[in-house]
């Protein structure tokens, strides 16, 4: 591929002579040819510039300058045969974003021909003129934000469709899972050697040699980094690309991406919200239940142990009851409730331990009692990611060493998800909705309590 890179000031691209770009120059994978606009000048002051038609400050560059230089340089290139594709690139602070797409698509071209301004710019009709010959006219900006000239746009340039040729890089497999790749998402964070730098450690997963593990590890790394840093990218997602996993992770970065999209906030549940809770306990508890359960035992359970008193008891008891919420933008400007979790840390609600097999359940062990979400939000995320932020919470009031709970022996979408999440049954309880005895499964997942 031939760069032919158009500038009055050429030794501003000596930068291209080093490192990838150096030698892929050598080797003959780049031809980068640097002109000085001045050349094709006619005065004797090698003029380039002139004030602006209807005023205002600063200078534009000349467009009777530029189409000699460009007629000349789009001549010599390989683009003569019509056949070939040819690029004019044109940086400008009011062109299209430079991203990886065009980079990868411009790595398809024969000669790019990148035209430098300086002062204000230049002469819109130039851009005009060439888009109606058999070139393509890309006005490109690397970023929001005004520099002085081109020629830092036009390195970038070379540099970003440089590299994507074949041979340039050594190791073609560092191109793939680089940031904006084909999912979109930036890449995962690396680590090197020392293992331990300024008291600062090398994440455990990435010395244990477990490849499923370090993939996943990063996986989760660059889902949570782009949701943090370029929520703008998490809105070009393709939602079918990613799985319940991956959705999980991005809803704990505060990115809902199904049913629809939605930021939303994980967090402890506060005093004022009992009536929420109660409401939203009211409506979702139904789901779970068995069908021989009939409506009245579930409003029984409802009236009893989801009331609104029974929330407010327990937000006023903090350090043993942990209420996590979901919380989305409502339509109206307020916030609704999509999902909770309770966990009981100790105490008389502790988990029961009869029908465990021995040994299995921890004495003191905390307890899930509540996990549930809107029915409208099944598929999101928002259960999983809730699961995981009460696990976190646990471990981080390093009471327990075992995290518990009870689900119906008829609901293997429950079974299934908490053995996702690390849970393992470990035996049966009786369950009592109303006037009927329920036979749950009691899983159990281990939690690392948090020292120090
Ligand atoms: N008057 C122009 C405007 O406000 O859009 C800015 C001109 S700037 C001072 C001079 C030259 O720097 C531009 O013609 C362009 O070649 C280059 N330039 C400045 N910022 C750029 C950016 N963000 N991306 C690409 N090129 C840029």
């Amino acid at each position: 591929m031939r760069f032919d890179l158009v500038t009055i000031f050429p030794d501003y691209f000596h930068a291209l002579d080093f490192s990838l770009m150096g030698k892929a120059q050598e080797t003959g994978l780049l031809d980068v040819v640097v002109h000085d606009l001045r050349d094709w000048t006619e005065d004797a002051h090698r003029t380039v510039d002139d004030s602006p038609y209807g005023g205002g400050a600063g200078m534009v560059m000349r467009p009777d300058v530029w189409g000699r230089c460009l007629d000349d340089v789009l001549a010599v290139g390989p683009g003569a045969a019509p056949r070939l594709r040819r690029v004019l690139a044109i940086p400008t602070p009011s062109g299209v974003p430079l991203t990886q797409r065009i980079a990868e698509d411009l790595a398809g071209a024969n000669q790019i021909v990148v035209a430098c301004g300086r002062y204000e710019g230049i002469d819109q009709r130039v851009a005009d003129r060439y888009r109606q010959d058999e070139v393509e006219v890309l006005e490109f900006s690397i970023g929001d934000y005004v520099l002085n000239g081109g020629e830092v746009a036009a390195l970038v340039l070379t540099e970003a469709v440089g590299r994507l040729l074949e041979g340039v890089v050594g190791n073609p497999e560092s191109l793939v899972e680089e940031s904006h790749g084909e999912e979109g998402l930036l890449e995962y964070p690396e680590f090197t050697r020392p293992r331990c730098w300024r008291e600062l450690d090398v994440p455990e997963v990435l010395l244990g040699g477990n490849h499923a593990e370090i993939a996943r590890w990063r996986r989760d790394q660059s889902l949570i980094r782009t949701a943090h840093r370029r929520p703008d990218l998490v809105a070009e997602l393709e939602a079918t690309h990613l799985d319940i996993h991956d959705r999980e992770v991005l809803v704990g970065a505060g990115k809902i991406l199904v049913p629809r999209r939605a930021d939303v906030v994980i967090g402890l549940a506060r005093s004022d919200e009992a009536g929420a809770l109660a409401r939203l306990a009211a409506d979702t508890f139904p789901m779970a239940c068995p069908p021989q359960l009939g409506e009245t035992d579930i409003a029984d359970f409802i009236g009893v142990h989801l009331s609104e008193s029974e929330f407010t008891r327990m937000l006023a008891d903090p350090d043993d009851h942990r209420i996590l919420v979901a919380r989305v933008k409502a339509r109206d400007g307020g916030e609704d409730l999509i999902g909770y979790t309770v966990t009981v840390l100790g105490g008389p609600d502790g988990m029961p331990t009869e029908m465990v097999r021995p040994g299995r359940l921890e004495l003191g062990a905390a307890y899930l009692s509540k996990c549930y979400v809107r029915a409208e939000w099944h598929g999101s995320g928002v259960s999983g990611a809730l699961l995981e932020r009460a696990v976190v919470d646990v471990e981080a009031r390093a009471r327990n060493s075992q995290i518990a709970l009870g689900t119906n022996i008829a609901n293997k979408r429950a079974r299934t998800f908490y053995r996702r999440h690390g849970f393992s049954v470990v035996g049966r309880r009786t369950f009592e909705v109303g006037s009927v005895a329920n036979i749950d499964d009691v899983l159990v997942r281990k939690v690392t309590p948090v020292v120090g």
